[in-house]
C-alpha cells in the first residue's frame, strides 16, 4: 500500500479511490511530546473499534465525520479531508493541562463546557491558542472556527449521554477537523481512549491514557473495560 503519512499512533494509506484513505492503528503509545514512550499490543485494534462505535454514533445523529467503515481489525476507510492545523479540546470537568495552566485542582465539575483551541504544530508544542491567533495565522476563516466550536459541542452532548449511559463520565477530549470533497466540515482522525479522559462512574477509576501517562495501571485493562461498556 502507498504510505502518505505516519504519525505517532496512526499511519494513513492512498486507497483505490482516490477521494478514500485508509487509516492503519498502530500499537505505540506516547505522551508528554512523544518523550515517553511504549508498544502496547492490541492497543491499534481496540482504538479502532471504538473509533468506529463513536464515529457510528455521530454520523446516527448527523454529525458529519469522516468515517465511512471499519475494513479490519486495525483499518479504518476515511473520506479524504483537507485538515486544519487546530486540536480542539472540549472539558466538562477539569484535568490534565487546564489544571497546570490556571492553577486548578483535578475533578471540578465546569457550569458549562469549554472549548480551546490549540495550534497543531510539533516544533512549538501544539499551544493554546485564541480565535483571533487562529484568525491570524490563517488556520480558518471565522465562519469555519465557528462551526468547528458549534460542533464541538454538539460532539460533546452526544458523547457525554451515550457514555453516561454506559457508566462512564466523559472529562474530556480532543477533536479535530477537516474539509471532505463535498465542501464540509467533518470530524476526522479518531476519537478514542487516546484522545479522550473517562473515568468509571462508579469508582471514578482512570480507564483513559492517563493510565499510560502517570503509571496508573494497565494501559489495556482501561481500554477494554471501556469497550465492554460501550458494546452492553
Ligand atoms: N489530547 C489529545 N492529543 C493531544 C493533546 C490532548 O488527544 O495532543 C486530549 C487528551 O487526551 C485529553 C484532552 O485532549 O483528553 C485534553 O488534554 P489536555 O489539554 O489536558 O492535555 P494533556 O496535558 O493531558 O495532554
Amino acid at each position: 500500500m502507498n504510505k502518505l503519512y505516519e504519525g505517532k499512533a496512526k499511519i494513513v494509506y492512498a486507497s483505490e479511490d482516490e477521494q478514500k484513505l485508509i487509516v492503519f492503528f498502530k500499537d505505540s503509545a506516547t505522551a508528554f511530546d512523544a518523550t515517553k514512550k511504549a508498544q502496547v499490543e492490541g492497543k491499534g485494534a481496540i482504538n479502532n473499534t471504538i473509533s468506529s462505535i463513536l464515529f457510528e454514533l455521530l454520523e446516527k445523529h448527523n454529525i458529519k465525520t469522516h468515517f465511512i467503515k471499519k475494513l479490519s481489525d486495525r483499518e479504518m476507510l476515511v473520506w479524504k479531508a483537507k485538515r486544519f492545523e487546530l486540536e480542539v479540546v472540549v472539558r466538562n470537568i477539569t484535568a490534565g493541562s487546564i489544571c497546570k495552566r490556571l492553577g486548578l485542582a483535578e475533578g471540578i465539575e465546569l457550569k458549562k463546557p469549554l472549548v480551546e483551541f490549540f495550534y497543531k504544530n510539533d516544533e512549538l508544542h501544539d499551544p493554546l491558542i485564541c480565535k483571533s491567533h487562529a484568525l491570524m495565522l490563517s488556520l480558518a476563516t471565522e465562519e469555519q472556527i465557528e462551526e468547528m466550536e458549534r460542533i464541538a459541542l454538539q460532539v460533546n452532548e452526544v458523547l457525554k449521554d451515550f457514555f453516561h449511559s454506559c457508566g462512564l463520565i466523559l472529562v474530556d477530549f480532543k477533536l479535530e477537523f477537516g474539509i471532505l470533497p463535498d465542501g464540509s466540515i467533518a470530524v476526522i482522525d479518531e476519537i478514542s481512549p487516546d484522545t479522550c479522559r473517562l473515568w468509571d462512574a462508579k469508582t471514578k477509576e482512570k480507564l483513559d491514557k492517563d493510565r499510560f501517562r502517570f503509571d496508573l495501571g494497565d494501559l489495556m485493562e482501561g481500554y477494554r473495560k471501556i469497550l465492554e461498556k460501550i458494546q452492553r
